[in-house]
């Protein structure tokens, strides 16, 4: 798979995300934070792709993942949907897929501003 390159909006946005969770969504191991706060272990995994703009930075679309359950959901795509569906019910993920796939422009300035002050605010 080619790499999507990540951005500043993405890196705070992927902070967000694991501080809402504080664990592994599949396996429930915690997330470990730094001496400021900020998490240092786990990944923010995307259901759809990041390279589907409209769902990129969608809380909905991004779960907190540890690196094996992570590397686990990728490698089988179809257990990831599944697992979709079992903790959001098959009606948020239908609706998750079709947001997905409607066109969005690319506006990481704003993104970036968004998410800093969503974490500012929320944590
Ligand atoms: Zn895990």
């Amino acid at each position: 798979m080619k790499s999507v390159k990540i951005d500043p909006a993405d890196k705070v946005f992927s902070w967000w995300v694991r501080l809402r969770d504080m664990g592994c969504r599949r396996c429930r191991s915690p997330v470990k934070l730094s001496g400021t706060g900020l998490p240092v272990s786990h990944q923010a995994s995307h259901f759809q792709g990041r390279r589907k703009e409209s769902t990129r930075f969608d809380p909905e679309n991004v779960d907190t993942l540890c690196g094996g359950c992570h590397q686990y959901f990728t490698a089988n795509p179809g257990e990831h949907y599944q697992w979709q569906v079992d903790i959001k019910g098959q009606d948020k993920v239908d609706s998750l897929v079709l947001r997905s796939n409607l066109p969005q422009k690319k506006d990481r300035k704003l993104a970036l501003i968004y998410w800093k002050e969503r974490l500012r605010r929320d944590f």
